[in-house]
């Protein structure tokens, strides 16, 4: 007996196996087995088919060992594999290696020996408060990670985390954890790695809330074309209640004994809807996310082998490759997020657009949800492909909230710009601070400042392993390559001139909060961005503090935009807007009305009619109209005529091939072959080589390739066109180790 197996390396190919005897009773597809590759090298595979056809030209090793007595991986979800693989253009190897948890591929060269400990940390439940505070007295340190530590668990609802993990809730030196150690109000407990740490009970807690009649129908609506289409958008503005309906959805599957993977965006900030299921759901429910640990990821994937697996799964893109048996809806929240794409490494798929191959093999519905969709989305469900819902207002009749644009660059011509918010804006602000109001200030960049100039020669510094300049960071004076994380202290002189001349240029988050901070001296001003909650405070603690009024006014990047729920923000600002469109990219303006429209969201969510005031340099561009009137279906259609004129999606469909090497010229070399090949069969739906606008990273060249195809062409054919020429291209042994990888549909 043979067996073709899936190895955790860069390859399509399946590598062929013997089986020696004693295993044979027990083998078949999706089983884990440890096999010998290259000469020394062990890997746990997947048997993908078993077969007798000895292989002719090459000796067949045997299996080390088999992990398992039955399937981990089942037909469907090997059937997605090769479906990503196919489409995406990633070798199967890769997919294999983004699904399963790292811990369920164990390293065949290692032999598990006693059980492996962990040490987790627990708080000191027999101290109060009181004699908490005595024994940390002055430690203002020990007191932070204390505060982000109990957040941490109860937001989570654990009663231990993993000493380990403690570097989660900021740049602590060792020093500060020994102490709260010494002082005994955080107790340690060493556990074996397989036992997982308590969690609080789970319960459901109260049933959905009943939906209003708009919301009962717009759920009909989706069942009803569930009966005709397989997949369905819910366009629904801010606050619609979808996620309600999502709930009432869910509940419906439920009785019919299927399986819901319910997906959210990578960067959601899921604690508070995480909240909302679990207090339906309790635990039906698990989480499948970035910060859970890899055993509690094999846990998950374990039980949803078993007889009593659960029956829903709230996950990021990742959670696609579980093992459902049932699985009878995919839900994908803020169905327009970019995060749903994979970026690096590969397998670079979309999850929306696999969520809905994964019920295409399944046989499950999927709902796509947003008030915001994508052009593309839109389109289908336009044009018949998928259902379409829609909800127009908010639930409980809410307002919308007024959005108002304000020219800056009239404003400053005026001398009306005193700062870096517009008088408008100041004014709206202090009218909310007056009434215990919030506000929330939008700025597209983290940093003090975009850049820094030297003023009398006009030099910039920039990276040296990347064609960027780097960002200013005014905490520790630095400078930062967002690109590679190199990172400086900013000179003093400027290095060509030898003047004391460098000067930061515009405005970054960190500057922005610093200059909130001097126009309200007296409110507590803080900062959202991945620099801060990569720093002392968790995203977490940022959001509950904002939550519970602690903070009036909060500075931060897109990242405060995603699907937050805050009931006293009145003001919205986001400040130089046009930075949002000005992208040398034909989604740019896509991404300026998702980006503004879902910020705006955020304002005046409960009590009364919040305002967003959007600063732009340029107001009379037509997409600021749509946004003001928050009229998506315009917009939708105003940006059709270029789509199609210049042919990008929805109309076309675009790959990337993307060449990377130290060298610029084999770079440059290689992309031209390469493209001249497929010009002789794809004509002009071949661009380039062309330079990225970042051309090179961490000292690799990078060129593009990019392919433009009608959707009538076949996705098969295309796909073998371009393996043909990759294969063309290798033989050339310039370009045998060339990195050539395909980004298939980027966002
Ligand atoms: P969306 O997901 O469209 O942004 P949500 O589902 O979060 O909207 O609803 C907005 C607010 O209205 C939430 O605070 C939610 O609790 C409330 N809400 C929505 N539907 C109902 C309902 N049927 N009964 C009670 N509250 C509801
Ligand atoms: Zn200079
Ligand atoms: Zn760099």
């Amino acid at each position: 007996m043979f067996v073709d197996v899936i190895l955790p390396l860069p390859f399509s190919e399946l590598f062929t196996y013997s089986v020696p005897e004693e295993m044979q009773q027990k083998m078949g597809p999706g089983h884990r087995v440890i096999v010998p590759f290259g000469s020394r090298k062990y890997y746990t595979g997947i048997v993908r088919r078993l077969h007798q056809d000895k292989p002719a030209h090459f000796e067949v090793k045997e299996i080390h060992s088999s992990l398992d007595s039955h399937p981990v991986v089942c037909e469907q979800q090997l059937e997605l594999w090769e479906w990503i693989s196919f489409y995406y253009l990633s070798p199967l190897g890769d997919v294999f290696k983004a699904a399963l948890p790292p811990s369920m591929k164990p390293d065949g060269q290692k032999q598990k020996t006693a059980p492996r400990t962990e040490t987790y940390l627990q708080l000191n439940e027999a101290l109060d408060a009181a004699t908490v505070a005595m024994l940390i007295g002055r430690a203002k340190k020990q007191h932070a990670l204390l505060g982000n530590l109990k957040q941490y668990l109860s937001t989570n609802q654990l009663e231990l985390v993993r000493k380990k993990d403690v570097t989660r809730f900021g740049n602590y030196s060792p020093s500060v954890l020994k102490g709260l150690l010494n002082k005994g109000v955080l107790l340690e407990q060493e556990m074996e790695m397989d036992r997982r740490p308590p969690e609080h009970d789970m319960e459901a807690s109260r049933a959905p809330f009943p939906l209003n009649n708009v919301q009962q129908e717009a759920l009909n609506a989706i069942l009803d074309s569930f009966t005709r289409q397989s997949t369905c958008l819910l366009h629904g503005v801010t606050s619609s209640g979808k996620t309600e309906i999502y709930v009432h959805l869910v509940e419906t599957f439920l009785a019919k004994g299927k399986q819901i993977l319910y997906l959210v965006p990578e960067i959601a900030l899921t604690t508070q809807l995480t909240r909302r299921l679990r207090s339906v759901f309790g635990n039906k429910m698990a989480i499948y996310h970035s910060r859970i640990n890899d055993r509690e990821r094999a846990d998950i994937w374990q039980k949803m082998l078993s007889d009593e697996p659960y029956d829903i799964i709230l996950g990021v893109r990742s959670s696609l490759f579980l093992p459902f048996r049932q699985l009878g809806l995919v839900i994908v929240d803020e169905e327009h997020e970019t995060s749903y794409k994979q970026q690096d490494p590969a397998p670079r798929y979309h999850a929306r657009d696999t969520a809905i191959m994964l019920g295409h093999i399944a046989g499950a519905k999927t709902l796509l949800g947003s008030a915001t969709p994508s052009i593309e989305s839109f389109h289908n469900a336009r044009k018949g492909k998928y259902g379409l819902v829609t909800l127009n207002k908010r639930y409980s009749n809410l307002m919308m909230p007024e959005i108002v644009i304000h020219d800056t660059r009239d404003l400053r011509k005026r001398k009306k710009m005193k700062s870096l918010l517009t008088p408008g804006l100041i004014e709206e602000m202090k009218k909310a601070l007056s009434n215990d109001e919030q506000t929330i200030l939008f700025r597209n960049r983290r940093g003090f400042s975009a850049m820094v100039e030297c003023a009398q020669c006009g030099w910039i510094p920039k990276c040296s392993r990347c064609d960027v300049a780097f960002t200013y960071h005014k905490k520790g004076n630095r400078l930062i390559c967002h690109y590679c994380n190199t990172s400086h202290v900013l000179m003093t002189e400027c290095p060509t001139c030898n003047q004391q001349s460098l000067k930061p240029l515009g405005q970054g988050t960190e500057r922005l909060e610093e200059e909130v901070s001097l126009l309200f001296p007296d409110a507590t001003v803080d900062r959202m961005d991945t620099d801060t909650t990569r720093g002392k405070k968790s995203l977490e603690t940022i959001i509950h503090d904002f939550q519970e009024n602690r903070i009036q006014i909060l500075v931060g990047t897109q990242m405060l935009s995603k699907g937050l729920d805050f009931e006293n923000v009145r003001v919205v600002g986001i400040i130089s807007a046009d930075s949002l469109l000005n992208h040398p990219d034909f989604r740019s303006h896509e991404r300026g009305f998702q980006l503004m429209i879902q910020a705006a969201g955020r304002a005046g969510r409960k009590h009364r009619r919040g305002v967003v005031i959007i600063q732009s340099n340029d107001p009379h561009q037509p997409v600021y109209e749509f946004i003001r009137k928050n009229d998506f279906e315009a917009f939708y259609h105003s940006q059709l005529g270029e789509r199609e004129l210049f042919h990008y999606p929805p109309f076309y469909r675009l790959i990337r091939a993307v060449f990377r090497h130290k060298n610029g010229e084999q770079a440059e070399a290689a992309a031209s072959r390469y493209a001249n090949l497929l010009k002789q069969l794809l004509h002009e739906r071949v661009l380039g080589p062309n330079i990225p606008v970042v051309g090179r990273v961490q000292n690799y060249h990078i060129r593009e390739v990019l392919l433009k195809l009608e959707n009538s062409l076949p996705t098969r054919q295309v796909r073998n066109l371009l393996k043909k020429a990759e294969k063309e291209l290798r033989r050339d042994p310039r370009f045998r180790y060339m990195i050539l990888y395909y980004d298939v549909d980027p966002v």
